[in-house]
């Protein structure tokens, strides 16, 4: 519609300016609505040279000058009309099928009118403050120097809006949360995620591969990947059978990015989840459900108790901050549960109950207790 209003607007400017210029051959056409000066002119023309050549040369450049606006005219209307064909195609075809490039993040799109066109499906957002900063491929843990003094006491991470997505890389039973396990004495710093040997595994949100590892070289977490992504969080995915990316490649949310195992230190397939922020871990769970895979918020509010392994997705932030309080002991040689009562200003009845462990217990050297 913009298109004819233009051309029209055109079109009239050019036939008036037509007219303008050659108003001496309208004036001799038409004397009576022509300057008197011009018709005396031309009537001395007609006077001294033969009227008739004259006028049917104006004539013929008349003409000429009307085959060329006409011959304009119908570019015009051309345009007009391709243009006009090309919104009704647009409308009327519909996808019919994708074809991958050789740019993941570029896929070429056939329509029902045997048409195409590569269609860009979202490059992630590479902020360049975020994959400058401590980005290693070598150390598994890349904020080794960053201290929880050094973080924020508060931060907002998006998680999802109009242009990033979010998926959770597995959805299935929740099988070991993020936790001290105090019967072996251990953080479990990641969400254990029941799977099958062979299922797919998806990164969590858009980002870039940090690290791929294999077993030998990460220990307890077997096969696995690192991703950093544009929010600010990395996430690992371990246990892994078969890894489907290298560094440094760009990933999108929901891409498979590995097939689940059981590699490491592993007692059945599954997937070990972890989520941090500038290297500190905090519970998955705050950002998926994953026997669902939906997202708990759009934002998530980090505080700091959350870095803490007592501070848990289904506890109140009052709770949690109390829970990151807590005092853990690692026993050596010698210790009493009398004795740590006694040292933390506690009870040895209270300190078991933290635990989950009889007063009878016995406490093997190197195990972490709660003690406050
Ligand atoms: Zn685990």
């Amino acid at each position: 519609m913009r298109i004819m209003q233009k051309h029209t607007v055109y079109f009239v400017l050019l036939i008036s300016l037509l007219f303008t210029s050659f108003r001496p051959a309208s004036a001799a056409l038409f004397p009576r609505l022509g300057h008197r000066a011009v018709e005396e002119d031309m009537a001395d023309m007609v006077a001294v040279e033969a009227p008739a050549d004259t006028l049917d040369k104006l004539l013929e450049e008349m003409i000429d000058l009307r085959l060329r606006a006409d011959s304009l005219q119908h570019l015009l209307d051309g345009m007009e009309l391709s243009a006009i064909a090309e919104e009704q195609a647009a409308a009327e075809r519909v996808a019919v099928d994708t074809l991958p490039t050789d740019d993941k993040f570029i896929k070429i799109v056939l329509y029902s009118d045997n048409t195409w066109q590569y269609v860009d499906y979202g490059r992630p957002v590479i902020n360049d403050e975020i994959f400058g900063d401590h980005w290693d491929n070598e150390n598994i843990h890349a904020y080794r120097d960053v201290t929880l003094k050094d973080i924020p006491d508060e931060v907002d991470i998006l998680l999802v809006d109009s242009l990033h997505h979010a998926v959770a890389p597995f959805v299935g039973r929740v099988n070991s949360k993020y936790a001290f396990r105090s019967n072996v004495g251990r953080e479990h710093q990641g969400t254990d995620i029941k799977l099958n040997t062979g299922d797919p595994v998806m990164a969590a949100f858009d980002g870039k591969v940090r690290i791929v590892a294999s077993s030998s070289l990460t220990g307890g977490y077997g096969n696995l990947v690192v991703l950093r992504h544009s929010n600010g969080l990395e996430t690992y995915y371990a246990h892994l059978s078969k890894v489907l990316v290298k560094e440094n490649d760009l990933v999108a949310a929901g891409e498979v990015i590995a097939y689940g195992g059981s590699t490491g230190r592993s007692t059945g397939p599954h997937l070990h989840f972890e989520t941090r922020y500038l290297g500190q871990t905090f519970d998955p769970e705050r950002i998926f459900d994953f026997t669902t895979g939906a997202l708990q918020d759009t934002i998530l509010t980090l505080h700091k108790h959350y870095y803490s392994i007592y501070s848990h997705n289904s506890q109140s932030d009052t709770e949690s901050l109390a829970a990151s309080q807590r005092i853990v002991h690692t026993i050596r040689s010698g210790d009493t549960l009398g004795a740590l009562a006694r040292r933390y200003q506690t009870t040895v009845s209270a300190i078991c109950r933290l635990n989950g462990i009889k007063s009878t217990t016995i406490l093997r050297v190197g195990r972490r207790l709660i003690v406050r």
